[in-house]
């Protein structure tokens, strides 16, 4: 009969039992009655923190759960000890169709809904091409583990002993490819270093391998491999090139060590000739009485000399031809080789600045906007111009000019990150791509690189600081434009920045 009284008879009863037992009108003391009068456990209050505690701990498996879930969260709402004691029922009852079960199957239930197998076999398949497929016997553990969690009847003790028997193998085959990669690593240093000490004659390439050094330094990222493969492909032609070009002096030399051979063997024939002609004119002379026996010998000995000195002078002259040409091809060859430096330093990098040249930048871009697509991340590319360049030209010379520029790059390389490519655009305008980056991120950093130049001036002399400035705009890369459409607008920006007093920075 108590359980049809509504709360407030309830509460109006519990007041007369207050007074008629003459108690204290405490919270205390009034709760007590009421909860007699409502049949409801004496307790001294409904703790709903700590029941709601509870409630969040708990992880519903399965819809009816959740549902059940819902009803215990409104029970402690309506701080209703039945409501709460029937939902905990229902909730632990279908944890698995039966009350008795839920006690010790629910903390060690794993998550085994057909939804997590299809996830964790999806997951798997994912990893494997990282794994590599040398391993027969591992490649058909996981081709069974596979098979296993995409069959939707399977006893689930089964996929487990599977994956327990699977993740140690699992385990040591991605070990064995973190292996495979540090050696890999290894010995791509090892064959740098060893192109380095064969060419300590050659700048360029010496720069190359340290660049390329640098490059193949841990940790490794599919942008940086990328860097090494271009640099890598560079020195290659340029050893290529190097090569065919020694291999063909060696040949031009040899032919004229031989043709210079012939020389001095055909000096000294004609000069032994002349050596048997001059003694057999001496015994000649020695047997002579008169003048006029001594005429056509002396004419003999004129001719010999006369013809031994026509050889030589025919010898001099080949000779003299002979070490035109070696100066002429050595000189040859030095072009070559400083053309062949500049060629190649022009492929890619400016080489005032060593910053990316235009051929660079475009490349660079169309890497950044792929990865961009493929991991759907941000890309800001910013424009900047250094703001009255031409006055500092004007005052200081065309040399500082360029020494600024250099500046300006050293520490925009110092400034960003190592995974942005800087570009020199233009004579004094820049471009630089953020991966990863946000708009507000990229004005950010531009605003950095300007701080950064204001602690380092350029000293256009040993004591005189100049403070170079810049405007600059940026641009947030569009999914569906090309890099060229969203550098104009970074350019847009920038021109803006100019237009509203300079050494600013706007988004575009
Ligand atoms: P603003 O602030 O509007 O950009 O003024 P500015 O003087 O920087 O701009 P403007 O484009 O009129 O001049 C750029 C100057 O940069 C002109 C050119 O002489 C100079 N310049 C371009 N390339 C080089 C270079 O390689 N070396 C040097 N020293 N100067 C360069
Ligand atoms: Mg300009
Ligand atoms: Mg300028």
């Amino acid at each position: 009969m108590n359980e049809k009284k509504q709360p407030a008879e309830i509460a109006r009863e519990a007041l007369m039992q207050l007074n008629a037992r003459k108690l204290l009108p405490t919270p205390a003391n009034y709760q007590a009655c009421y909860n007699e009068i409502a049949h409801l456990p004496n307790v001294a209050g409904f703790p709903e923190a700590p029941m709601r505690q509870i409630s969040q701990a708990l992880t519903p498996r399965n819809p009816d759960q959740a549902k059940q879930l819902g009803l215990l969260d409104a029970a402690i709402g309506r701080r209703n000890w039945r409501e709460v004691q029937e939902a905990l029922v229902a909730f632990a009852a279908s944890a698995n169709g039966s009350a008795s079960k839920v006690e010790h199957a629910a903390p060690a239930q794993p998550a085994t809904s057909a939804e997590c197998l299809k996830n964790l076999a999806q997951m798997i398949e994912n990893i494997a091409p990282a794994l590599g497929k040398d391993d027969e016997r591992f490649s058909a553990l996981m081709e069974e583990c596979l098979q296993g969690l995409r069959n939707p009847s399977a006893d689930v003790p089964g996929v487990e002993a599977m994956l327990a028997s699977f993740s140690p193998r699992l385990q040591i085959a991605a070990e064995d490819q973190a292996e495979i990669k540090a050696t890999l690593l290894k010995l791509l240093h090892l064959i740098i270093e060893n192109i380095g000490t064969l060419s300590l004659d050659d700048q360029w390439l010496k720069g190359q391998i340290d660049a390329l050094l640098i490059a193949v330094a841990p940790p490794l990222t599919l942008r940086r491999l990328d860097e090494v493969e271009r640099r890598i492909r560079s020195v290659m032609a340029k050893q290529t090139e190097a090569k065919s070009r020694s291999i063909e002096a060696q040949e031009d030399r040899r032919a004229m060590l031989s043709a210079f051979v012939e020389s001095l063997s055909t000096m000294n024939e004609s000069s032994s000739v002349f050596k048997d002609r001059i003694e057999e004119s001496a015994r000649q002379f020695a047997q002579v009485r008169t003048v006029e026996e001594m005429t056509p010998l002396l004419k003999d000995v004129i001719d010999a000399t006369n013809g031994m000195v026509e050889d030589t002078r025919c010898a001099h002259d080949r000779l003299q031809t002979l070490q035109e040409k070696v100066v002429a091809t050595e000189r040859e060859i030095v072009k070559l080789h400083l053309e062949l430096d500049h060629a190649s330093t022009l492929a890619r990098h400016d080489p005032l600045t060593d910053m990316l040249n235009r051929k660079g930048l475009d490349e660079a871009l169309a890497r950044e906007i792929a990865s961009m697509r493929r991991k759907d991340t941000p890309l800001s590319i910013a424009l900047l111009d250094i703001d009255d360049f031409k006055k500092l030209n004007d005052h200081l010379g065309h040399e500082a000019g360029d020494r600024a520029l250099v500046h300006l790059a050293k520490i925009t390389r110092e400034c960003m990150r190592p995974v942005d490519s800087v570009a020199r655009y233009g004579g004094e305008e820049f471009v630089i791509l953020m991966p990863d980056t946000s708009l507000d991120q990229g004005i950010q950093a531009m605003v950095r690189l300007q701080r950064a130049l204001t602690k380092n001036f350029f000293l256009a002399e040993p004591d005189k600081k100049v403070l170079i400035t810049f405007s600059a705009g940026v641009a947030l890369m569009m999914p569906e434009e090309t890099g060229e459409e969203a550098i104009k607008r970074a350019d847009q920006a920038m021109y803006l920045a100019k237009r509203s007093g300079k050494n600013r920075v706007l988004g575009g």
